[in-house]
């Protein structure tokens, strides 16, 4: 009996002492706010490929105070920027979040359609109308922020801010505070009637600061010496492209600070896009006030700039190794100013990409890699073949995204059947030696295509937005565009193989080898913060990051 009580007494003692814990803790029950860090087009081994060059502050201090999930894959096809910034933040796919490519082609109109364009809204703070006409009108889901928004009946601030106006629109989503991007004509971060009829003070500020030109002033060299980058290809190699007006692409990159005053999109190509991208995030915290009202914020940042230098130069240049070198130094400094301002723990922080890269062509031909090019006449090339047979050249209208569209008007008028033209053209594409697998986009499910590959085709495919049939080309093999450094699009590894590193408040120090998507982002977040997933959403929490 004794006993009986005191295992009883213990008990209650223990669960007091429980309850006293857990209302005295000092752990606030939500962060102050959330910051996405969204890197175009940073493969997910820059991580380590760089890893002895980082410093302290940045990559590591992510990879060592947070929890670093090493696979995570790109779920769909066509691996682009607009398509990935949108699946982070709805975790959604093209099939359902509608945002098939960065623009895709309109069977009514016959034409193209940039993902953001929207001629009903007009520029703000540009007389650059094309720059400012964009909203998220052709989004269909809704996206974490929307979440955040609905979930605190509209309390919880929204920002989003890039260099590109679709990777900074589509993250903020259908309803922020503010979404703001890069005007090539002024230098300045300009947004849409869609959002605000005028600019916020603190961006007007902002703009007249002109940290752009400060940025370039001494124009662009290593941040180390230059022999000190043994992780990448000697600095002028064939297989990059040119910057500005400079005749070689090799440092220093002396000229800059005239080729920004002439064109001011020359900033995008080097590491100062992502800096003065960072500092406008820090004058949103500032002149928002985020991280200080009654609920969680969020500000949705894009770093551009590493896209930019990678389309340019490549992934094995001293330029991409510079970018990353010094966006390393740029997160630290960020860090310590959220630190700060908000307190160390208070806020969370996730670090993805939109998207990988390819390592360009001569690149891999020049070690005896696997690679080539395929061709860029290829419309032309397919009603050929189709003539021959069908007695049309008119049949594909579109090749775009690695997809081919048919023109089902010109079929039924021509009294075709559009399946026995599909099945030819796609018996004859098997031919291309550029093609592995022309897939008939309806019936991909049932198609003899490997995993993941056959799921990635019908995640990206929307059946209002995308073509009939979906071209899958050999590995590294890139369009002959990309003579000079390098593109994305493609459902391989080094396209959709991305970083995705959670840290701060809520959030576990650790690593995990485990399989994840990138529609596993938003639901995670939406656990994190106790609220509801976007409406498309097809992901699951990443449960092992949360809890601390
Ligand atoms: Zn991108």
């Amino acid at each position: 009996m004794f006993r009986k009580i005191q295992i009883l007494f213990i008990a209650a003692v223990s669960l007091s002492g429980l309850h006293a814990q857990k209302t005295t803790s000092v752990t606030p029950q939500k962060p102050k706010l959330v910051v996405g860090l969204v890197v175009d087009q940073m493969r997910w081994d820059y991580l380590y490929r760089y890893y002895d060059k980082y410093e302290s502050g940045g990559f590591k201090r992510m990879l060592s105070q947070g929890y670093s999930l090493n696979n995570v894959h790109i779920n769909y096809v066509p691996t682009y920027t607009a398509v990935g910034h949108t699946t982070i933040y709805t975790g959604a796919v093209p099939a359902i979040h509608g945002i098939a490519g960065n623009d895709w082609y309109d069977r009514n109109t016959g034409k193209n359609v940039y993902c953001t364009a929207d001629s009903t809204v007009q520029a703000v703070g540009t007389t650059a109308q094309s720059a400012g006409q964009h909203s998220p009108r052709n989004l269909w889901s809704t996206t974490i922020t929307d979440q955040l928004r609905l979930a605190t009946n509209f309390q919880a601030k929204v920002i989003g801010v890039s260099l590109k106006d679709r990777a900074s629109i589509l993250p903020a989503g259908h309803n922020p505070t503010g979404a703001f991007w890069f005007d090539d004509s002024t230098g300045n971060f300009i947004t849409s009637t869609y959002y605000m009829p005028q600019l916020p003070k603190w961006v007007s500020d902002f703009n007249s600061k002109k940290t752009g030109d400060e940025l370039v002033k001494n124009g662009w060299n290593t941040l180390l010496p230059v022999a000190q980058y043994t992780e990448s290809s000697p600095d002028n190699s064939p297989w990059e492209g040119l910057l500005g007006s400079a005749k070689t692409p090799v440092f220093p990159y002396s000229n800059l600070a005239a080729d920004y005053a002439a064109k001011r999109d020359n900033i995008r190509y080097t590491p100062f896009g992502n800096t003065l991208t960072l500092r406008m995030a820090e004058a949103a915290v500032k002149g928002e006030s985020l991280g200080t009202g009654a609920v969680t914020d969020f500000l949705a940042i894009n770093l551009a700039s590493t896209d930019y230098a990678g389309h340019k130069f490549g992934p094995n240049s001293v330029e991409v190794q510079d970018v990353y070198l010094r966006l390393d130094r740029d997160l630290a400094e960020f860090f310590n100013y959220l630190d700060k301002t908000l307190g160390k723990d208070q806020y969370t922080v996730f670090l993805s990409a939109d998207h990988g890269g390819a390592h360009s062509e001569g690149f891999m031909e020049a070690h005896k890699m696997p690679t080539g090019f395929y061709g860029e006449t290829s419309k032309k090339d397919y009603n050929q073949l189709l003539k021959d047979k069908f007695n049309s050249d008119k049949i594909v209208t579109k090749v775009t995204n690695n997809q081919v569209y048919l023109d089902r008007r010109l079929i039924q008028q021509n009294k075709l059947d559009e399946e026995v033209v599909k099945a030819y053209l796609i018996d004859r594409l098997n031919e291309d030696p550029s093609i592995l697998f022309a897939v008939d986009m309806k019936k991909a499910a049932s198609s003899s295509v490997p995993e993941p590959i056959k799921t990635r085709i019908i995640n990206g495919y929307n059946w209002q937005r995308s073509g009939d049939i979906q071209l899958i080309y050999h590995d590294n093999w890139l369009p002959s565009y990309s003579k000079l450094g390098t593109t994305h699009g493609a459902w391989n590894s080094y396209d959709s193989h991305i970083p995705l590193i959670f840290m701060g408040w809520g959030i576990k120090a650790g690593e995990s080898n485990r399989d994840y998507n990138m529609t596993d982002i938003a639901p995670t977040l939406a656990a994190l913060l106790h609220i509801q997933f976007p409406s498309g959403n097809v992901g699951n929490p990443i449960v092992e990051v949360i809890g601390k």
